[in-house]
């Protein structure tokens, strides 16, 4: 049975050469015909890893292609999942089933509410890849830069997708997780309580040291918002979960710093301002959150970032 990978991004090419290495069938749903032209003259994607670039030829198509859709691996930014998801929709095969791959939370839910007659399972990843678009082949050589791991999970059912075996064979390290709704809302607070700032000072990870008060003020709003929303056990040592990733990264530009900087799009929409959603709903007040996601859309609006 064959894998559909919607987004030919840095995560969907990622997975697409793992999955095709060992002969799973895997076929890229690009954008538009301009889009899968290109990819059809660059003859495939490129992976590097570890400094060795291998090739493969992953057959691309479009979304209106006449072929049904049973397993597919949603890999478009948060603010892209719902209109790419709706360009597919129609191919879904009874049954169907979707890995969500979006960082942060409501991009998930409003798939999963488009989508009633499919199973729709959440990741959370800790893998880095990035595009490299100065080289020949283009937007489609992708370089694995950081390995990590992908946790899945499906906050309605328990049950192992029969498909597991697919990414143990690929070499996707991988873990079932009955709990990712508690993932995602760690990996938020973690976010939330550190880009936004590496944005706004414009500094690596290691810089937030210099705005050590800021930071653990956050943390205390934000293990409030887990509380509050049923994530008690997302809130544990969230402080010192903080302070010992600004410390290992301290070198390190943060996504959304990095998005900024190339004047990319951000997926705030998806963090700060889901976090800050999610309190106005609790009738919670998270004064430091709110100015902080206040002064963070100031910044986008004045550099012409879209910033919801
Ligand atoms: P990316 O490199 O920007 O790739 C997204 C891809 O989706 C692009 O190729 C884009 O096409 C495509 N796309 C968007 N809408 C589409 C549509 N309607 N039809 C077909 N293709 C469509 O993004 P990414 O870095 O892989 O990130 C994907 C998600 O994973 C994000 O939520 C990100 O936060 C998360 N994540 C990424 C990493 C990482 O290291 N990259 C790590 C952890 C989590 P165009 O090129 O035509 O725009």
């Amino acid at each position: 049975m064959s894998w559909h990978v919607l987004g030919a991004g840095s995560l969907g090419c990622l997975w697409a050469a793992r999955l095709a290495r060992t002969g799973t069938p895997v076929q890229l749903i690009l954008r538009n015909p301009a889009r899968l032209a290109a990819y059809q003259r660059a003859g495939g994607l490129t992976l590097v890893e570890q400094n060795q670039a291998r090739h493969y030829v992953v057959p691309g198509q479009l979304a209106d292609d006449a072929s049904p859709i049973q397993r597919l691996l949603l890999a478009c930014k948060a603010y892209d999942a719902e209109s790419a998801i709706a360009s597919i929709a129609p191919r879904l095969a009874p049954g169907a089933e979707l890995i969500l791959l979006q960082n942060g939370l409501g991009s998930q839910e409003a798939v999963a509410a488009q989508l009633p007659q499919a199973r729709c399972l959440f990741a959370s990843s800790t893998e880095g890849a990035f595009r490299d678009g100065a080289a020949p082949e283009g937007e489609w050589r992708v370089v694995f830069a950081g390995h990590g791991h992908t946790w899945l999970g499906d906050p309605h059912h328990e049950t192992l997708p029969s498909w597991l075996g697919d990414l143990e064979r690929g070499g996707i390290p991988h873990q079932w997780s009955p709990d990712i709704l508690s993932r995602l809302w760690r990996k938020l607070a973690l976010n939330c309580a550190i880009n936004p700032l590496t944005v706004l000072y414009d500094c690596r990870n290691g810089g937030l040291r210099e705005h050590a008060t800021e930071v653990a003020t956050l943390c205390i709003e934000l293990g409030q918002l887990l509380q509050s929303c049923g994530q008690p056990g997302a809130a544990v040592d969230l402080h010192a979960d903080v302070q010992q990733v600004i410390q290992a990264t301290a070198a390190n530009y943060s996504s959304m710093h990095q998005d900024v900087a190339q004047g990319r799009r951000t997926e705030i929409a998806y963090l700060l301002g889901y976090a800050c959603a999610t309190a106005l709903r609790q009738r919670l007040i998270l004064p430091h959150l709110v100015a902080l996601h206040q002064r963070l859309q100031h910044y986008l609006d004045a550099r012409g970032l879209p910033s919801h």
